[in-house]
């Protein structure tokens, strides 16, 4: 983390799990365990239909809710879809795109991409993920495939949008499996993001982006991910569930740097 220069998000992403009565119980949880510390925002991606629960819960407090995707058309015959301006007027301020679980279902880097500007113009903030399968890290072109992702990902953004990006970097391989990278590996590929941003939009747009880790990391390998000093978050799954190991991952956050 490096937050003289950017901010440290903690997100989680629930994926297909709790109902929103669930959500209810969930929120009135966490809002009882939040430290009191103000240096990391927080957001919970959770399902459409538990976004009007965890938006009238978190009202007070200062835990963002977004979607775990969205449709970049406007409005029109999208069956099953949800545009940005629905995720804005439902309280949403963050939104997750190209998690690669929705990739494995057929979302290409176009669609991220339109994704990403669609939430940009509705003023979300996108959480754009990117990630390497193990195979290719086997193949030595992590760096190939991450570069061409956010390229992609990143196209025809505007240099006054670039800030309001986050992107989370999650290996497929570290996603869900327990596995987590090494908090040098996370570092090294963070690192090389940064880099990707910076010859895109300059040191200054790369020095101020967050960029997240995420794959498998809990509340127990939080710190010495987060100590990394181009990891300025995590896009948490699992134990973005269990309202007590949220909050250990965001006190965490919360840790002094340099
Ligand atoms: C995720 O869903 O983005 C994720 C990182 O999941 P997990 O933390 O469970 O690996």
């Amino acid at each position: 983390m490096n937050r003289k220069y950017r901010k440290t998000l903690i997100a989680g992403n629930w994926k297909m799990n709790k109902t929103p009565s669930e959500t209810k119980a969930f929120m009135s949880e966490l809002k009882g365990l939040l430290p009191k510390g103000r240096w990391c925002d927080i957001a919970l991606c959770v399902p459409a239909v538990c976004i009007p629960a965890a938006v009238r819960a978190m009202r007070e407090t200062r835990v963002g809710i977004g979607a775990e995707n969205c449709n970049a058309n406007p409005s029109g015959a999208y069956t099953g879809e949800i545009s940005t301006s629905m995720l804005t007027d439902a309280g949403c301020k963050y939104v997750i795109v190209g998690h690669s679980e929705r990739r494995a279902m057929g979302e290409t880097d176009a669609d991220v991409n339109a994704k990403a500007l669609a939430a940009l113009d509705a003023g979300l903030v996108p959480i754009i993920c990117c990630g390497e399968s193990l195979e290719q890290r086997e193949a030595g072109i992590t760096e190939e495939w991450i570069t061409m992702q956010i390229k992609l990902a990143l196209a025809g953004i505007s240099e006054d949008k670039i800030r309001k990006i986050v992107i989370a970097y999650e290996p497929i391989w570290a996603i869900g499996t327990g596995r987590t990278a090494t908090p040098e590996q996370a570092e090294e590929v963070c690192q090389h993001i940064r880099v990707v941003v910076r010859k895109l939009f300059g040191s200054k747009n790369a020095r101020a982006t967050t960029i997240l880790y995420g794959g498998s990391m809990n509340e127990k390998n939080a710190y010495e991910l987060l100590a990394q000093p181009d990891i300025d978050g995590g896009l948490i799954g699992g134990a973005s569930l269990v309202p007590s190991k949220f909050v250990k991952i965001i006190e965490d956050a919360n840790q002094p740097t340099a």
